[in-house]
This record gives C-alpha cells, sequence and structure tokens, in this order.
C-alpha cells in the first residue's frame, strides 16, 4: 500500500521540481538554440516543456433554453458554468466538449459546430466551446455538480456566471440569437484581468 496525500489538489504548479525521467532535480534555464526558459534535466538532457492547456466545453440547448451547471468544485465553487473542462489526451475538442458536458450534466446532446474559441493568456488556457442540442432533456448531474438546470435567455443568472470565457460566450449567443446567425468567434480574455469580474 502507497502513502497517498489526505487531500489531492489540482492543476499542480506549473513549475517542476524534479525530472520525470531519471528523478533528479531540474534547472531553470534556457535550452540551446531555444527562446523560453524551461525546466531543463542536466543529468538525463530531457527538457520538461510547458504549454497551454485547452479547455473544451458545450452551450446544450433545449427547447429555447440553455443547460448550466451548478459547480460543485474548486475554483468558483457553487457559480453557474456551461459545461466544460480540461481536454484529455488522445481526443478531439468535439470529443472532449461531449464528455464533459455528459460526465457534468448527464444529458444526451448532439455536438453541434464551433461557437466560441477564447485565448486566455493569463490562465495559460484556450477555451472551445461548440453549439449543442439537447436530444433528451433528462438531467443526472455528475459529482462535479450540484445542479444542472435550464435557462431561459432572460433567466441566466448573470450575477453569478463562473468564468468570462462562459460570460461572453452567453452574451454572444444571446446577441446572435436575435439575427438567427451564429458564427465562429475568435476572441482574448484581456490580461490583466479586471478585479471584479472572474477570470
Ligand atoms: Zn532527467
Amino acid at each position: 500500500m502507497t502513502a497517498h496525500a489526505s487531500t489531492f489538489y489540482f492543476p499542480s504548479p506549473r513549475t517542476e521540481k524534479f525530472c520525470s525521467q531519471c528523478g533528479k532535480a531540474l534547472t531553470r534555464m534556457v535550452p540551446p538554440g531555444d527562446s523560453h526558459e524551461r525546466d531543463v534535466c542536466e543529468n538525463c538532457g530531457a527538457v520538461h516543456y510547458q504549454n497551454p492547456r485547452n479547455v473544451v466545453g458545450a452551450l446544450p440547448v433545449w427547447e429555447g433554453k440553455i443547460l448550466l451547471c451548478l459547480r460543485a468544485i474548486e475554483p468558483r465553487y457553487n457559480t453557474w458554468t456551461l459545461p466544460a473542462g480540461f481536454m484529455e489526451l488522445g481526443e478531439t475538442t468535439g470529443q472532449g466538449a461531449h464528455r464533459e458536458t455528459i460526465e457534468e450534466a448527464g444529458v444526451n446532446i448532439e455536438l453541434g459546430p464551433l461557437y466560441t474559441v477564447i485565448d486566455v493568456p493569463h490562465a495559460e488556457q484556450v477555451h472551445f466551446f461548440y453549439l449543442a442540442k439537447v436530444l433528451d432533456p433528462a438531467l443526472a448531474p455528475g459529482e462535479e455538480t450540484l445542479e444542472a438546470r435550464y435557462f431561459a435567455p432572460n433567466e441566466i443568472p448573470w450575477e453569478n456566471l463562473s468564468f468570462r470565457t462562459v460570460i461572453t460566450t452567453l452574451e454572444h449567443y444571446l446577441r446572435d440569437l436575435e439575427t438567427g446567425n451564429f458564427p465562429i468567434h475568435h476572441y482574448s480574455i484581456p490580461i490583466p484581468p479586471p478585479k471584479q469580474r472572474p477570470a
């Protein structure tokens, strides 16, 4: 039996301490021919690159109402979000968005077109949201969700939404509802984020 921490936390800090290949302590340096500082192993030579993480999610709609999930996890516990999460290795952005929607809301959806692509450089992330059609409105929220519910456009809880990528995706959707056209929107969340608003 292996000893383990009493509580787990994630994601772990970006800076790595030890080489995953040989276990020796890492050095922060610019490798030859590179332009950025990296965690480098001077023992075995492994360069430990860090790159932005992808967050993938969906904007599921049932009879004009939008599915939101109340977060049961930090960060932003007890705030409403579109179903979304970190993309897993080996899956496409669409597969990830579909999987996250099932995990968080337990709902049967058909994924539509990619809708927002949002650069969030201060969080070292890129967020992708797909439009989605709910095929069966039955909900079975998973462990990461306190409650899942459908909101008419005029019922969206703007004061208690989780992240600016969720807020801006919903803002685009409501604006596009007026024209019936839902083109892809690509933009950045500015750095640094305004103090009052969530990242
Ligand atoms: Zn090493």
